[in-house]
């Protein structure tokens, strides 16, 4: 039952994105787990290759019609390699800061930063969870005060992805205290801007080539140039970009899943037990047939998704959907996999076992999986 998701033009953009992988990303992924960080060079080759940026406008760089198809590429040969922690790097770049540039900055705002970031020069951030809160963002302490000329901004970010590197990153800060949810605006803080600081490099169950870091912003200055759309219009801004930043998230999850399916097949059509390879016992077969199914059916849903995006018709719930679905799968389904390569399976040295550290916090960021449910259940029954 094979359907006609791809054309050729994401065929031909698949050999130039594998061969990417093959030159760039395979002969480094130990090194950057080991130091906890992925080059910057990598970017700046992506970059040029026209891997990252595939979300931009045309005329600062982008395609001529974006296609998460394209992006859906970038995954599954990223998923291929087991290289989540640049997977997910790219995805914060591609489906989320140049998405809110694109939809929300102005053309001077644009022109400015969505250049370096198509070419990998420019490395974004989005900062909206605090030590205090995460998925209540109504409960949001960073401030920002209107000054002379801008804002002044106080307050610290944990969690935050690409926190290391970053070059700017786009802080959701409260505007006004009385504002309730019209209280929050975003405002785009630069590298070198006084009273900026990071903090440490987090250290993770998985992931671990990603920066992930606490921001710290103690009377940080940010001129009125960068606002990033409407005052007091943030947590509409980020609602409208979260469908986005889900399925981004699904859609990764099914690049990673196959990959890991794959290699297991393989796993068990090599080892023996018993005089016997693992993939002739009847439970290998079953687990196998199950998760070969869990998995045909999740990409059904989530290519629907992706189409639906590309007609800009992929609702807050049906992302919702994907999310959590697309994730709790990828869990079950590796967490199986690793099963049935027994001790191996919990060896670092087998993909399988960094496919399982990595897996977990895709139930987590994005919007905890409970919250996609009271989202999908509001909108059956309404709010309580
Ligand atoms: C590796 C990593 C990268 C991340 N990257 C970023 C980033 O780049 N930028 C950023 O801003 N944030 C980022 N995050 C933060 C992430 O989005 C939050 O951790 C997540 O939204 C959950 O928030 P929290 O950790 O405060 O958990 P809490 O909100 O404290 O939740 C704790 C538990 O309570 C449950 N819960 C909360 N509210 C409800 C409810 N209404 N109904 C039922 N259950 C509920 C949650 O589901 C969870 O199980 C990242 C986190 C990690 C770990």
């Amino acid at each position: 039952m094979k359907q006609n998701f791809y054309e050729p033009d994401h065929e031909s953009f698949r050999e130039v994105v594998a061969a990417f992988v093959e030159r760039e990303v395979l002969p480094n992924l130990d090194r950057w787990d080991e130091q906890r960080l992925i080059d910057r060079e990598t970017w700046l080759v992506a970059g040029r290759q026209g891997i990252i940026g595939l979300s931009a406008p045309e005329e600062f760089g982008g395609p001529a019609s974006p296609d998460y198809r394209f992006r859906m590429v970038v995954l599954e040969e990223l998923g291929k390699a087991f290289a989540t922690s640049l997977a997910s790097s790219f995805s914060l770049q591609d489906d989320i800061l140049i998405p809110y540039i694109s939809a929300f900055g102005t053309d001077e705002q644009r022109r400015r930063w969505l250049p370096p970031m198509i070419s990998g020069e420019l490395i974004a951030a989005i900062a909206m969870t605090e030590p205090g809160t995460g998925s209540d963002l109504q409960g949001i302490r960073t401030s920002a005060v209107r000054v002379d000329g801008g804002w002044r901004v106080n307050g610290a970010k944990t969690f935050i992805t690409s926190g290391i590197q970053c070059d700017l990153v786009v802080v959701v800060a409260r505007t006004d205290p009385e504002g309730g949810p019209h209280g929050f605006t975003l405002l785009v803080v630069e590298k070198d801007m006084p009273g900026f600081t990071r903090g440490r490099k987090l250290d993770k169950v998985g992931l671990d080539a990603q920066d992930t870091a606490e921001l710290f912003f103690e009377d940080v200055f940010v001129p009125e140039a960068n606002v990033l759309g409407e005052v007091g219009g943030g947590m509409a801004q980020l609602k409208q970009m979260l469908p986005l930043e889900r399925l981004s998230i699904a859609a990764h999850a099914v690049a990673v899943s196959e990959a890991v399916l794959a290699n297991t097949v393989e796993y068990t059509r090599q080892r023996t037990a018993f005089g016997k390879r693992i993939a002739d016992f009847q439970n290998t077969r079953f687990q196998l047939a199950e998760m070969a199914t869990e998995l045909d059916v999740t990409r059904a849903y989530v290519e629907r998704a992706i189409l639906a995006h590309n007609a800009g018709e992929l609702t807050v719930v049906d992302a919702a959907k994907a999310k959590w679905w697309a994730s709790e799968i990828q869990n079950r389904i590796i967490d199986r996999c690793l099963q049935l390569h027994g001790g191996y399976g919990y060896m670092l040295e087998y993909p399988v076992a960094r496919a399982f550290k990595d897996a977990r916090i895709q139930k987590i960021f994005g919007g905890t999986n409970e919250i996609m449910k009271h989202i999908i259940g509001r909108d059956l029954v309404g709010r309580p």
